[in-house]
């Protein structure tokens, strides 16, 4: 089966996430759970855990179905030590509160090298601090995100996310989320039938579906192989939708959640009655 969502507003208290994946459709959402934009958010409070269990259960969401997305600030690759320390006591801080909500997953976007050090080591320290947050927390699974490899950002290649993982110790808690507009424009070409199946194929043998936890799910205002990270509602980029015809019908995408984090989010309703319009029975 497949769980399909938006990353939802939580404006007013992670509480009203739910509810507002709820109003469009969903069986899946994702959600920041502290101001994104901000390195120190107010702790959650009793009232508000408890209420976005009582919401989730209310309007039908597993938690393991919820991919809570880390602030935009952190990079647990930074190459200056001060900087990756603040990082590092960041993500803990956002992996707490997975906990405290009994979240099992942390979607994070790896790290940048900044130009001052190599892609190798910028990966290491990546996943450092992942060994380092793990040791500290349980339960909580780190899905780090494929990046379309913008500026000094690493993770655009799936042999990137195969060696932070090769460097985890803890495998088991441990995952990935592909996010679709990000590998096309990182050079996977999943325009074409054979560009689909190879880049599936090449992750396979790379990272392995054993460690696939989530989906973004986006279309792409920019051309293939841009390197450039602009999402597009579905069917209205690149990509085109006999990649979400396809996508949808594969069953190796059944049972995890499946996030659009596409522009207009008025079109989200819409978008999700689509794409289940293309899950074949
Ligand atoms: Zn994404
Ligand atoms: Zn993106």
């Amino acid at each position: 089966m497949k769980f399909i969502g938006a990353h939802v507003s939580a404006s007013g208290g992670v509480e009203n996430a739910p509810v507002n994946a709820a109003s469009i459709g969903a069986n899946a959402f994702a959600l920041f759970t502290k101001n994104q934009r901000q390195w120190m958010s107010n702790p959650l409070t009793d009232k508000s855990i408890s209420q976005f269990t009582e919401n989730c259960n209310q309007h039908g969401f597993a938690k393991d179905k919820i991919l809570p997305h880390d602030s935009y600030l952190i990079n647990l690759g930074h190459p200056d030590h001060e900087a990756l320390l603040k990082s590092r006591a960041a993500f803990l801080d956002e992996m707490h509160r997975c906990e405290l909500l009994g979240l099992k997953l942390l979607n994070f976007h790896p790290g940048s090298h900044l130009n001052l050090i190599s892609m190798e080591r910028c990966l290491s320290l990546v996943a450092e601090s992942i060994n380092e947050a793990l040791s500290k927390t349980s339960g909580v699974i780190a899905v780090i995100e494929n990046t379309a490899g913008q500026g000094s950002n690493v993770g655009f290649n799936f042999q990137h996310l195969a060696d932070i993982i090769a460097q985890v110790n803890d495998k088991s808690r441990v995952g990935v989320c592909v996010d679709t507009c990000h590998a096309f424009t990182a050079g996977y070409d999943l325009r074409s039938e054979q560009g689909y199946n190879e880049t599936w194929d090449a992750f396979e043998r790379i990272v392995g579906f054993s460690y696939l936890k989530a989906i973004h799910l986006n279309d792409s205002k920019k051309e293939f192989s841009t390197h450039v990270d602009r999402h597009a509602n579905i069917g209205d980029g690149f990509l085109g939708l006999d990649f979400f015809r396809r996508f949808m019908a594969d069953v190796r995408f059944d049972d995890i959640p499946i996030i659009l984090e596409t522009p207009d989010e008025t079109r989200w309703a819409e978008e999700i009655a689509l794409l289940r319009s293309f899950v074949v029975a």
